[in-house]
């Protein structure tokens, strides 16, 4: 199966990567969010990062231009029609991923395969909630994108050889990257080994045990992980972070993966990290300053 057109449903941090890998590698690019703001930050953080690459001489001016032409940005789903492929790439949240599954299905061929880009959420039962679980596979790209080599896929119990076997190619062909294949349990691979990393270093902090600073050097020099835990956590989202840390402990009903409540206090102050410019650090100013 050819993929040439591809859709993207949100324009966040990680669609907005996505979109930028699909239109280097020449794929044409419908990218949709309902946040219109949303849509014109993820075409000019597109433009940006092309023309740093275009700056140290890893892109031609021409290229970054073929690229930036291949996307276009939407708000609804009418262009969908012509898509080989969707990539859902929306708030880490099962009733929002299903309400879009939901709208958007109509729109599509029916020949045209779907994907999710979710960090946790059972693939067989998002691919359920479809009118085509046999061509519905979970694609996960890491953060940021563009520069991250790994995709995890994630067959769904009903997933077809053909659609497990387009994207693979397309993966590993076309984009170039390396792949991982798990199974279909609560965070897959990457997931569940990383959050509940990240969960205790916020339970560290929590019960006092070391500073933000502190955790994160501590991680950073000790283990020469290259972000520490929260640093990374911010950078991932911490809203993201604790719906992976409830599905982790819903799917797999064990206490070890309760989210810490210090997350949780985070994510109902709006202090999510790096994309509002706060959560364990304030990135506000000219450099980062821990928030406790
Ligand atoms: P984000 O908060 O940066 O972006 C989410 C986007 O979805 C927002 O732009 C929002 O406007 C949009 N959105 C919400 N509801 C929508 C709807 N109904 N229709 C269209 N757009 C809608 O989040 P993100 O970090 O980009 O994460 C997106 C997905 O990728 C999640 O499933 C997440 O688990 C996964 N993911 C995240 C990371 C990471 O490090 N942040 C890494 C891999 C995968």
């Amino acid at each position: 199966m050819e993929i040439g057109k591809i859709g993207i449903v949100g324009a966040g941090q990680m669609g907005t990567g996505i979109a930028h890998v699909c239109a280097i590698a020449g794929l044409d690019v419908t990218l949709q969010d309902t946040n219109p703001d949303q849509l014109l930050k993820a075409l000019d953080s597109i433009d940006r990062t092309l023309e740093r690459q275009v700056s140290k001489r890893k892109l031609s001016a021409e290229d970054k231009q073929i690229a930036l032409a291949r996307i276009h940005a939407t708000g609804d789903f009418t262009d969908f029609g012509a898509c080989d492929l969707v990539i859902e790439a929306a708030t880490e949240q099962e009733d929002v991923k299903r309400a879009i599954f939901k709208e958007l299905t109509p729109h599509l061929r029916a020949e045209a395969l779907l994907a999710s880009n979710t960090s946790s959420i059972s693939i067989t039962r998002l691919g359920a909630a479809t009118d085509r679980p046999e061509r519905f596979i979970g694609m996960h790209f890491m953060n940021p994108a563009p520069v991250m080599q790994l995709v995890e896929l994630i067959r769904g119990i009903a997933t077809d050889d053909a659609t497990y076997e387009a994207i693979r190619s397309l993966t590993e062909d076309t984009l170039g990257k390396q792949i991982a294949v798990s199974e279909d349990y609560p965070a897959f691979i990457v997931n569940r080994i990383l959050m509940p990393m990240i969960n205790e270093a916020i339970y560290v902090l929590y019960e006092g045990v070391g500073s933000v600073e502190a955790i994160d050097i501590a991680m950073h020099l000790g283990v020469n992980h290259p972000l520490g835990p929260l640093a990374l956590a911010d950078f991932i989202g911490l809203d993201t972070c604790l719906s992976i840390m409830q599905v982790l402990y819903e799917g797999l009903a064990d206490s070890k993966y309760r989210p810490c409540p210090l997350l949780v206090k985070y994510v109902e102050a709006g202090w999510i990290g790096r994309k509002v410019g706060r959560g364990f650090y304030d990135y506000r100013g000219e450099t980062p300053v821990p928030t406790r």
